[in-house]
C-alpha cells in the first residue's frame, strides 16, 4: 500500500526516484508523484495511474535531490490533484505521506481560520501548511512542532525549498527506511527498495526524526536530542521479480507453492525434530497455555483459522482465530497463559500490528509468522517464524498464504508434542505427511484440470456459493477471497451446515455452488448440502478425493492437511476467471499488497 521514494546525491535524482517507485509499485497505489529541487525552487509533477507515466513529464526534469510518492488514495479521489507531494501555502515545503492523519478536519479548519486555503481533499495537506506554520527559518524546529499535533498515522519525507541540501523524514506506525551510500542518500517506505543501492540500511523508529544530506544522516528522538543509530542487518533479501515466462505474477507464484512451503518446512524440520530459533519457552512455559489467539486479516486471517482448528485438535487447547482490526478494539482477556500468534505476509500491516502491541503489553505469548525480515512485525516479537515464500507481488497471495499455514501447522505440532498432549509416535505421521504435502501440490498444478470450462461456470452464473465444513470451511472462505479479489465477482463462503439458516433462501437454477469434499470424517455432511441445493436448481462444482466422483479430483491427506491442497485448484480457478474476464490480475483495482493503515 503506498510508497515512498527520496534520493539525494550526485546523480539524476528525477530518474532513481521513478524507478523507486516503479519498485513499490507492486504494493498498490492509484496515483503518484514527485516534487525536486531544480533551479531555486520546487518543481511538483504528478500523473494518475502508474508512475512509469511520470516519466514522460519529468523527463527534462534534473535535479540531485527529490522525494516521489505512489499513492493509495484514502482522504479523496484518486487523481492529479490529490496525489501527493503536497506543497505547502508558500511552495517552500513539499511533503510525501503514507497513512492516515485521524485529526485532519480539525486541523483543517483552525488552518483555514488561519488564511490557508486547501486545493487537495486529502488529510495529507494539513501537513505541508502545518510545518509552514511553524517554520521560523529552522526546518527540523518546523517539523519537531509539526508532528506532535498529528493524530493517526504517517510516514514522510519533506523537501525545502530553503534547505537545498537536505530532506527530513519520519514516522509513526508506518514504516520508513534510509540507506545510504558514498556521497548519496535513500528514503523508502519498503526495504526491497533500497537494498541494491545502499551500503548501509537504517529503520526509523516511531517519533524520530531523520535529517539526510548526501553525506549524512542524524537521528533525533523526541526531545530533539541527536541519536546514534545502529544499521540494520540485512540477510537473505531476494531480488528476483521476474515473471520467469508467466503471464502473471500470481501465476508464477501459484506455481512456486511446492518450493516455498519446502523451503519454509526446510528451515524448520531437522528430520524429523522441530526447532524453531530463538524460541525460549520450556516445555513447561507451554504446558501453561491455556488458550491460543490467531490473530490476523484477509488471507492471513484465514490461515489463522486453519490454525485455530489445528491447534484445538492437536494441542487441545481452546484456540479461535480473530480480526486483528476487530480483536484490537474488543478488550481481549489475554494474559501471560494466552499465546497469540500474529500472521501477516508483509509484517506491516497496520491493525496486525496494533494486536501484536496489545498481546505485548498485556504479557501474553506472543509468536509471529511473517514473510519479510526486518518488518516491524518481526521486530517487535519476541518470537518469529520467518515463511520463506520469498517476495510476492501480486497483490492476492497464494505462495505467502500456503507458507503460513506450513508454519502454522509446524507450530502446532512443536506445542502439541511438547505439551505432551501428542504422542511422538503419532506426531511421526503428521510430520511425514507435511513433508508429503510440496509433491501432491505438484501432482495438482501438473493435473489436466479444464479450468476454462469451469470458469465458465462462474462467469454464467449469477450467484456463486462455496461451502465446506472445519479446515475446508477455512478454505472456501480462502478461495472465495481470491475469486472476489481478482476477478471482481461477488461471490460468498459459508460453512455448508449454515446455509439452510438463511442463505438457502438465495439458491436457485442460476446459482452455483462450489463445495469441498475431500474430508472423510465429514464429505457425507457436506454432500448432503449439496443436494439440498442441487434439489433447488444450483449448478454445483465439488472438489473430492478418488474415493467419490466429482469435478476436481486432488490426492488424499490427513484431514487437517487438506487446506494446502484444495485451495490449490481454486487458486487457479479464480486465475483463470479473471483471465477470461480480462482483469488486471496481479494488481487488483483498490487493493494493495501490504495494508499500512488501519
Ligand atoms: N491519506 C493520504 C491520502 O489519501 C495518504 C494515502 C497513502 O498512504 O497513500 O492522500
Amino acid at each position: 500500500m503506498c510508497g515512498i521514494m527520496g534520493y539525494i546525491g550526485e546523480e539524476n535524482a528525477t530518474e532513481i526516484i521513478i524507478s523507486g517507485l516503479e519498485a513499490l509499485e507492486y504494493r498498490g497505489y492509484d496515483s503518484a508523484g514527485i516534487a525536486v529541487y531544480s533551479y531555486e525552487d520546487i518543481i511538483c509533477k504528478k500523473c494518475i495511474g502508474s508512475p512509469a507515466e511520470l516519466k514522460e513529464k519529468t523527463s527534462e526534469l534534473y535535479s540531485n535531490i527529490g522525494i516521489g510518492h505512489n499513492r493509495w488514495a484514502t482522504h479523496g479521489r484518486a487523481d492529479e490533484i490529490n496525489a501527493h507531494p503536497h506543497l505547502s501555502q508558500n511552495g517552500i515545503f513539499a511533503v510525501v505521506h503514507n497513512g492516515i492523519i485521524e485529526n485532519y478536519e480539525k486541523l483543517k479548519t483552525e488552518l483555514m481560520d488561519k488564511g490557508y486555503n486547501f486545493v487537495s481533499e486529502t488529510d495529507t495537506e494539513v501537513i505541508a501548511h502545518l510545518i509552514e506554520e511553524n517554520y521560523k527559518g529552522d526546518l527540523k524546529g518546523a517539523v519537531s512542532a509539526t508532528l506532535p499535533l498529528l493524530e493517526g498515522s504517517y510516514a514522510l519525507a519533506i523537501l525545502c525549498k530553503d534547505y537545498p541540501d537536505t530532506i527530513v523524514c519520519a514516522k509513526r506506525s508506518s514504516p520508513l527506511f534510509v540507506g545510504t551510500d558514498s556521497n548519496s542518500a535513500y528514503i523508502a517506505s519498503d526495504i526491497s527498495a533500497l537494498t541494491q543501492k545502499s551500503k548501509r540500511i537504517f529503520r526509523l523508529n516511531d517519533g524520530e526524526i531523520g535529517l539526510l544530506t548526501k553525506d549524512s544522516f542524524k537521528v533525533y528522538d523526541t526531545d530533539g536530542c541527536r541519536i546514534k543509530k545502529s544499521e540494520i542487518k540485512i540477510k537473505n533479501i531476494e531480488n528476483n521479480i521476474n515473471k520467469d515466462g508467466y503471464e502473471h505474477f500470481m501465476l508464477k507464484e501459484i506455481m512456486e507453492q511446492p518450493a516455498s512451503i519446502r523451503k519454509t518446512l526446510s528451515e524448520i524440520f531437522d528430520g524429523r525434530k522441530i526447532r524453531f530459533k530463538g524460541l525460549k519457552w520450556s516445555a513447561n512455559d507451554i504446558k501453561q497455555i491455556n488458550n491460543v489467539h490467531f490473530v490476523a486479516c484477509g488471507s492471513a486471517y484465514h490461515a489463522g483459522m486453519v490454525g485455530a482448528y489445528v491447534c484445538t485438535e492437536l494441542f487441545k487447547r481452546n484456540s479461535t482465530a480473530e480480526i486483528a482490526s476487530e480483536f484490537r478494539y474488543s478488550n481481549p482477556c489475554i494474559d501471560k497463559n494466552t499465546l497469540i500468534v500474529i500472521i501477516s505476509q508483509s509484517g506491516e500491516t497496520a491493525d496486525t500490528l496494533a494486536a501484536l502491541r496489545i498481546a505485548n503489553e498485556k504479557n501474553a505469548k506472543v509468536i509471529s509468522i511473517v514473510n519479510v525480515e526486518n518488518s516491524t512485525i518481526s521486530l517487535e516479537s519476541k518470537n518469529t517464524i520467518f515463511t520463506k515464500a520469498g517476495p510476492e507481488i501480486a497483490v492476492a497471495t497464494t505462495k505467502a498464504y500456503s507458507a503460513q499455514l506450513a508454519a502454522i501447522y509446524s507450530l502446532v505440532l512443536y506445542l502439541a508434542v511438547i505439551s505432551g498432549e501428542l504422542k511422538k509416535i503419532e506426531a511421526v505421521k503428521y510430520i511425514d505427511e507435511l513433508k508429503r504435502i510440496p509433491e501432491k501440490i505438484e501432482t495438482i498444478l501438473n493435473q489436466n484440470i479444464d479450468y476454462k470450462t469451469l470458469s465458465e461456470k462462474i462467469l454464467n452464473s449469477e450467484y456463486i456459493c462455496f461451502i465446506g465444513r472445519n479446515y475446508e470451511y477455512c478454505t472456501v472462505m480462502e478461495a472465495s477471497l481470491k475469486l472476489k479479489e481478482i476477478s471482481y465477482i461477488p461471490c460468498e463462503a459459508y460453512a455448508a451446515g449454515e446455509l439452510k439458516h438463511g442463505t438457502i433462501s438465495l439458491i436457485d437454477k442460476n446459482s452455483l455452488v462450489i463445495a469441498l469434499c475431500c474430508s472423510d470424517r465429514l464429505s457425507s455432511k457436506t454432500l448432503s448440502n449439496v443436494n439440498e441445493t442441487k434439489a433447488r436448481g444450483a449448478e454445483v462444482l465439488t472438489v473430492v478425493t478418488k474415493k467419490i466422483s466429482g469435478d476436481i479430483i486432488i490426492p488424499e491427506t490427513i484431514e487437517i492437511y487438506y487446506p494446502l491442497l484444495e485451495i490449490i485448484p481454486l487458486q487457479l480457478l479464480a486465475y483463470n476467471t479473471a483471465l477470461i474476464k480480462g482483469c488486471e490480475i496481479d494488481k487488483p483495482k483498490n487493493l494493495a499488497k501490504s495494508v499500512t493503515v488501519e
